[in-house]
């Protein structure tokens, strides 16, 4: 309980300092969101809207993720313009642009009914990625291969820069690359062994429905996917929400070692929840 109070303390520091207007939200703590899935391994779309400059690394991530028995993660034509990157139900949108001087490297985007996530997006900032200190493999590898594994429900393994690399991507890190130390330490760069394992232990079970959107769609599935997208788009126009905007990303639910807020989580009503992971700049 000791914990739950400092918490709760620490986002109302952080609101009135933002002068923003305090909301009482409730403190969640992480939980074993997923997309609902009736058979393992699932396939999941992932819409490319990005730069030329990133397609390599948004190959890489999906290889580097795909390798885990329990997903199959497609490429697909991306569905939104970068700047907008509207999410789409059932798939995840990945999206690249200068997205201007925000303070985030990259964000993660999930929206969730109960424990299922039914649409995703990531959003990487070339404002940043631009510049020298991001404009690098290391870091572009780091950033895409985590804000993808958030959409599909993994949470950081570390949040603490200036420790050792773990070897995953899942691992906070100033070193992406490891070469940093002396001697060089494990590459944040991928996946590691202990992601896996967390994947299988959030897809164990089977659920009777699907909430990602198949490649081939049967007429059920196609019936269901209209649904969505209808309640998609009766949600944004009775909301209009926009989560570019961090004060709408609602409380504050995990923070750094550092104290910058990595998740945070706006209750949409209904059942339905949007978590945004933030990586923010060094
Ligand atoms: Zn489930």
């Amino acid at each position: 309980m000791q914990s739950k109070k400092i918490i709760v303390l620490a986002i109302s520091l952080t609101l009135s300092f933002g002068g923003l207007v305090s909301v009482a939200y409730a403190n969640h703590s992480w939980g074993d969101y997923h997309w609902a899935r009736t058979t393992n391994p699932f396939m999941l779309k992932i819409g490319n809207n990005v730069s030329s400059a990133w397609v390599p690394y948004l190959n890489e991530a999906i290889s580097d993720w795909s390798v885990s028995p329990i997903l199959d993660l497609t490429k697909v034509t991306g569905s939104t313009s970068p700047r907008n990157c509207k999410p789409k139900a059932g798939q995840i949108e990945v999206c690249s642009e200068r997205y201007g001087k925000t303070g985030w490297l990259g964000i993660a985007q999930i929206w969730v009914s109960g424990s299922h996530i039914t649409k995703a997006i990531t959003k990487v900032n070339d404002t940043y990625f631009k510049t020298s200190t991001y404009n690098k493999p290391a870091w572009r590898r780091l950033v895409m291969c985590q804000e993808l594994a958030h959409d599909f429900g993994l949470n950081h393994q570390d949040e603490v820069f200036g420790n050792t690399n773990l070897g995953s991507c899942m691992d906070y890190t100033s070193d992406p690359d490891g070469t940093l130390a002396n001697p060089d330490q494990l590459t944040n760069e991928h996946a590691n062994t202990h992601d896996f394992d967390q994947i299988e232990t959030i897809y164990t079970h089977l659920d009777s429905t699907n909430t990602f959107a198949s490649l081939v769609t049967s007429a059920r599935g196609s019936l269901n996917a209209v649904n969505s997208q209808l309640r998609s788009r009766l949600e944004d126009l009775d909301q209009d929400i926009d989560l570019d905007n961090p004060a709408e990303w609602g409380g504050a639910v995990r923070r750094d070692a550092r104290g910058r807020n990595t998740l945070h989580v706006r209750d949409l009503g209904r059942g339905e929840k949007v978590f945004t992971f933030v990586t923010w700049v060094q």
